[in-house]
């Protein structure tokens, strides 16, 4: 039978205000973590996810919802609702070189029924996974949750120790998941190492207005290059989404060069949005993304599993750290869902979810890598616009070739699909 979410037995010595079990306990309600529990939960397996935050509004960390997410969410019935929520649709975006506008992936040649990314805000996204989770009795979302240690026992992790708003509590589960982002305290707790690759560069992401009447943008995003910078704009439904890319370890300069600055370089690389930055007046509309690519040699240990972020930081290059981390939930969600039922899951079988996922972690990564180094790092260097880089131009050519990067943003390099809905 699988372990209940009721309380268990009080603590006579009143260390914990709370002493409960569940079958998963998930730490971390980013889409990693609520997805895996809304799968789990929909299998019939109690699961408790615990949040640190009290909501799910945060500055804006990735709105972007993928093929592959939006196939996986048809499957359960969802992909309509998650329509019906207002947002925006990218196909690819236009980058301008100094040899012209160059579109390095589109999105609408892909055979699936959502050929495009959705832009919703991720705070509605987490809120209707989440909303669809509490239909089955034995899912528990406990916000302001902040886990802070491991019980471990015996080399076996068997649940967490949180702080919730009314104290201390003990979690006891048979499986715990670490889906608790790049930041993650489950992967240091578990003793877990990502090794790190440093890209060349930062991001500075604000809001721009739309400007009454203009046109919508040619596959939803435009990018400038050259110069020393690199602006990605994406359209919202009721803004513009942009991106200031620029070289890492400068972060300090462009401070204190002020928002004048930023104004003046994204009127020079992208003319058209000369007019939406005058409503840069403050360094506070800009939020800092400190670009970040790791990946953990090992993502489990007995009782224990990490997943997303925790396992992997994605450069924002395709943007597709969301996309990874969902596919992440749906293998472990696939694997585990069935041995959670029936008793303790083994490490073979936590080692199996690692061993779907990383091969496709390890590919995106590569291309990302890629396109860091020889196109957006020799962008960062230069003091002129540049131009396409032939190899790119002659590799997207190919008729055969030319649909692979937008396969690997939206799919990855196999497309997860839920085994049992
Ligand atoms: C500024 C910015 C822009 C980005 N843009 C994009 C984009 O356009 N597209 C894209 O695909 N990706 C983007 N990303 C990356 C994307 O946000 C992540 O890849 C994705 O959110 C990973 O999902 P996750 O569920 O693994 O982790 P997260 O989304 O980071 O979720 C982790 C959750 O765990 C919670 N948590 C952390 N510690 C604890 C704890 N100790 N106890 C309890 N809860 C805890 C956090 O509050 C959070 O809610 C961006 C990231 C940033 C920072």
């Amino acid at each position: 039978m699988p372990a209940s979410n009721a309380p268990r037995d009080q603590n006579p010595d009143g260390e914990f205000r709370g002493k409960e079990t569940t079958s998963c306990c998930v730490v971390g309600a980013g889409p990693a973590g609520a997805v895996l529990s809304l799968l789990l939960a929909r299998r019939g397996i109690p699961v408790t996810l615990l949040e640190m935050h009290k909501d799910f509004d945060r500055e804006f960390r990735g709105d972007t919802i993928h093929p592959a997410i939006l196939e996986i969410l048809d499957q359960i019935g969802l992909a309509q609702k998650l329509h019906e929520i207002p947002h925006a649709k990218i196909t690819g975006p236009t980058l301008q070189f100094a040899d012209g506008p160059f579109r390095p992936f589109n999105l609408a040649r892909l055979k699936t029924r959502f050929p495009y990314i959705l832009m919703i805000p991720q705070a509605r996204f987490l809120e209707l996974i989440t909303a669809e989770a509490a239909k089955f009795p034995h899912f528990k979302l406990v916000m302001q949750a902040q886990v802070q240690r491991l019980i471990e026992e015996d080399g076996v992790v068997r649940g967490v120790r949180y702080l919730g708003a009314d104290g201390e509590h003990e979690l006891r589960a048979r499986l715990t998941v670490g889906a608790d982002g790049r930041f993650s305290m489950v992967r240091r707790l578990a003793g877990f190492e990502p090794v790190r690759t440093a890209p060349p560069m930062d991001v500075l992401w604000f809001r721009l207005p739309k400007l009454p009447g203009e046109p919508p943008a040619v596959g939803g995003a435009f990018g400038g290059i050259g110069r020393g910078r690199i602006f990605i704009v994406l359209e919202r439904n009721d803004y513009w989404q942009a991106g200031l890319v620029f070289p890492k370890g400068k972060y300090q300069e462009l401070r204190a060069q002020g928002v004048e600055a930023v104004r003046k370089s994204l009127a020079e690389t992208e003319p058209q949005f000369a007019r939406h930055a005058e409503s840069l007046t403050d360094w506070q509309q800009l939020n800092l993304l400190s670009v970040e690519s790791s990946r953990c040699p090992l993502w489990h240990k007995p009782g224990l599993l990490v997943i997303g972020d925790a396992a992997h930081v994605m450069s924002p290059v395709g943007g597709v750290g969301i996309n990874y981390a969902v596919q992440d939930a749906v293998a472990a969600a696939n694997l585990l869902a069935a041995p959670l039922k029936s008793g303790p899951v083994t490490d073979a079988q936590l080692a199996e979810v690692q061993r779907q996922r990383e091969l496709p972690t390890r590919v995106i990564q590569g291309m990302q890598k890629l396109m860091q180094d020889r196109l957006l790092a020799r962008a960062l260097e230069s003091k002129a616009p540049i131009s396409i880089p032939w190899q790119l131009k002659f590799f997207l050519r190919i008729p055969v070739l030319r649909d692979i990067p937008a396969r690997l943003i939206a799919f990855g390099i196999r497309r997860v699909r839920l085994t049992e809905t």
